[in-house]
């Protein structure tokens, strides 16, 4: 009876199914620790002051179209904010183009594997991650496998096992590396593991694919977050980079980000842009202004810089406080098993081992929304639900 009787109804977003079933529930007592979204010690979504300041500036400026590959200076400081030293003049082998927040950069650099790297090319993906770089993959045509990250039995990562399967992936793979604060997780490599990693990818000739979702947000310091990508880019390697500023500024729903691709000679640069602006022009045409401007204001005032990381340091803390809080709480009800990942994992989330039953009576009997594989976004967390949810674990652990 139509056309479109045949379209079959897609599975639901693991995370944002979660946050739907949070936002339905009535119950006065429901806990949101889904998605990852910073929320302030009462609970509330939070403005960021810099970014409030440079809203202010910003009043009244004009709504006209951005270039297609977005607006120079922010691409400029964009590149500048996660490679900083190790620039050191490479910039010209380098070309960054304005995204749909980090997403999106994903999304351009993958269709960009599959139309100039070597067919077939493999997207490697660590296991677990973030279920949307499966989508991505997928839905943009190219083949992507997992490699070896957690081990569910130390809540660790499982270090060789991720070096076997570089090891094994055919030479020329690309790699998605979570920058720091992995997600799920919470686990990142140590900088001397890094070191092996880079030394392992060189040897096999693979392409670091870096997804930095979460500079600054994992330390609160924004240069030793940046380890990994700064790595690889001292050590030679030609490398994608996908920058989101939705949590580290706050802008979430502004769909700020940027692609950046580095290869070995700059005269490739021109041909690489003039691609990447013909499948964003295709695509949506040109990206947002607001967070971009945002962005660009904030980076290019050292004053608002330095009031941005030090909002930074409170968000990364109270995090990092809530890790303790949480930690001390589950033990202190003597519910069985170690706790201590809770605070070795590092970023906006704890994989908290918690199995699919168990997540089940924290939703239904105690209205506590998380995902099913037992992540927690602990900045949902805060001293008017952390006994609650303590009790909910204990509970459902028992
Ligand atoms: N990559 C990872 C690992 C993430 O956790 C996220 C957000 O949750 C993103 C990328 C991109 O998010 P956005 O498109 O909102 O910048």
């Amino acid at each position: 009876d139509s056309l479109f009787s045949g379209v079959p109804t897609a599975p639901v977003d693991p995370i944002l199914g979660v946050s739907m079933a949070y936002k339905q529930d009535t119950s006065p007592q429901k806990v949101d620790i889904s998605v990852g979204a910073y929320r302030d010690g009462d609970g509330k979504p939070y403005v960021l002051k810099c970014v409030f300041e440079a809203e202010k500036r910003l009043l009244g400026a004009p709504k006209e179209y951005l270039p297609i590959d977005g607006i120079p200076e922010f691409n400029k400081l964009s590149a500048k904010l996660l490679y900083g030293d190790a620039m050191n003049g490479k910039e010209k082998r380098m070309v960054t183009v304005q995204t749909l927040s980090g997403t999106g950069a994903l999304r351009i650099g993958v269709i960009f594997i599959r139309k100039y790297l070597p067919a077939g090319t493999t997207v490697y993906i660590s296991r677990p991650s973030w279920a949307n770089h499966h989508n991505i993959c997928k839905e943009s045509g190219v083949p992507s496998a997992e490699y070896t990250y957690y081990d569910p039995q130390t809540k660790g990562l499982n270090f060789q096992g991720m070096m076997n399967d570089i090891k094994n992936a055919p030479s020329g793979s690309v790699f998605v590396l979570h920058l720091c604060a992995h997600n799920p997780t919470g686990v990142d490599p140590t900088p001397e593991q890094w070191n092996q990693i880079a030394q392992l990818m060189k040897e096999k000739r693979h392409i670091p694919f870096m997804d930095c979702a979460y500079q600054g947000y994992a330390s609160g310091d924004l240069d030793r977050d940046a380890y990994s990508a700064r790595l690889f880019l001292n050590s030679g390697f030609e490398m994608f980079s996908a920058q989101s500023f939705s949590k580290n500024f706050g802008l979430y729903g502004e769909r700020t980000g940027a692609l950046t691709i580095v290869t070995h000679n700059e005269k490739y640069i021109p041909a690489m842009l003039s691609q990447l602006k013909m499948d964003i022009r295709a695509m949506y045409s040109s990206p947002p202004t607001h967070g971009a401007r945002l962005v660009q204001t904030v980076l290019s005032d050292p004053q608002l810089t330095k009031l941005w990381v030090d909002e930074l340091k409170v968000m990364s803390g109270r995090i990092k406080d809530v890790r303790k809080k949480l930690m001390d709480a589950i033990v202190q009800r003597k519910v069985p098993g170690t706790w201590n990942h809770i605070v070795d994992q590092i970023g906006m989330f704890t994989y908290t081992g918690l199995n699919p039953q168990q997540v089940e009576i924290l939703v239904k009997k105690y209205h506590i929304y998380l995902l099913a594989s037992g992540r927690v976004s602990l900045a949902g967390l805060n001293d008017n639900n952390i006994n609650y949810v303590a009790d909910a674990i204990a509970d459902a652990v028992a």
